[in-house]
């Protein structure tokens, strides 16, 4: 008799055990904020037909975690910054305007999983005083140092952007995530190696069954995953080849092709459903 109490205290130790430990559930949502017209295909992917234009959207993702948790992968950006009066725009809607067709509002937002330091990825954090930062930290040393030296590669960096990110580290709010394969919340894993930026990171979110790769700028659009082809060095990345082998370690670490979601292709908001005018679920 004692034998079998303790036998099924074990067991029921075991089952709450596993309880505590297995990852919340995420819902996933792409939101677009800012869209531009007419950009050669040719300064995308290597190897486009030179004549081929298509129109862009930016936008940033929404992980809505079941545990409260509301991380955002990326951040957007204001359009106050100088670069917006050359673009030629179709549409901008501030972020965090977006966020609200969701009614979730911008001091709900737990924490930021930067890509890369990119004006349109980073320029928003500033809407979201609340979030915890988190960002690969050779890109960030890049971003604030060595960037800005002689020989550095600032393209898409912006000195506001730089002094914002490091306030954020001032107050305790950023975390240097150091290298590949990390897993920062539950369910959460970053991965590097694409180099977009100097050690750019993407992003897998395991939810349900379903393992998905948030790539933003590691892929630019679907025709890079789909031809395999590269954005083109040095705007779209450090290395062309590694750009490459990454979308192909992607496709190993996303449950389904339809699984992996490029940064700023305006097919995403036909091949997944609607749920708010600017924003669909990845589902
Ligand atoms: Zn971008």
């Amino acid at each position: 008799m004692f034998k079998l109490v303790f036998l099924l205290a074990i067991m029921l130790c075991g089952s709450l055990q596993s309880n505590a430990q297995s990852p919340p559930t995420y819902e996933i949502y792409a939101l677009k904020y800012f869209g531009i017209h007419s950009v050669p295909l040719s300064e995308l992917a290597l190897g486009a037909p030179k004549k081929d234009t298509m129109n862009m959207y930016f936008m940033y993702w929404l992980v809505k975690g079941n545990n409260g948790k509301n991380i955002l992968v990326d951040a957007g950006f204001l359009n106050d910054l100088d670069i917006f009066k050359e673009l030629n725009t179709t549409f901008y809607i501030r972020p965090d305007s977006v966020l609200l067709e969701l009614n979730i509002k911008s001091d709900e937002i737990s924490d930021i999983i930067l890509t890369h330091p990119h004006w349109d990825h980073v320029d928003g954090i500033s809407l979201f005083p609340k979030a915890h930062i988190w960002i690969q930290k050779e890109d960030y040393n890049y971003f604030v140092g060595e960037a800005w030296q002689k020989d550095g590669r600032h393209g898409g960096f912006y000195k506001r952007d730089v002094d914002t990110m490091v306030s954020f580290n001032l107050a305790g709010k950023l975390t240097l995530v150091d290298g590949d394969d990390k897993e920062i919340l539950p369910g959460i894993k970053v991965y590097t190696g694409s180099r977009h930026t100097y050690n750019s990171q993407f992003v897998q979110v395991q939810t349900g069954g379903d393992k998905v790769i948030l790539a933003s700028d590691n892929i630019w659009i679907y025709y890079n995953l789909e031809q395999l082809k590269s954005s083109p060095y040095p705007n779209g990345t450090f290395d062309t080849t590694a750009y490459v082998k990454s979308m192909q370690r992607m496709k190993t670490l996303a449950s389904n092709m339809k699984y992996i979601i490029p940064g700023h292709d305006p097919a995403i908001f036909s091949r997944f459903p609607m749920v708010k005018p600017d924003i669909v679920r990845i589902k």
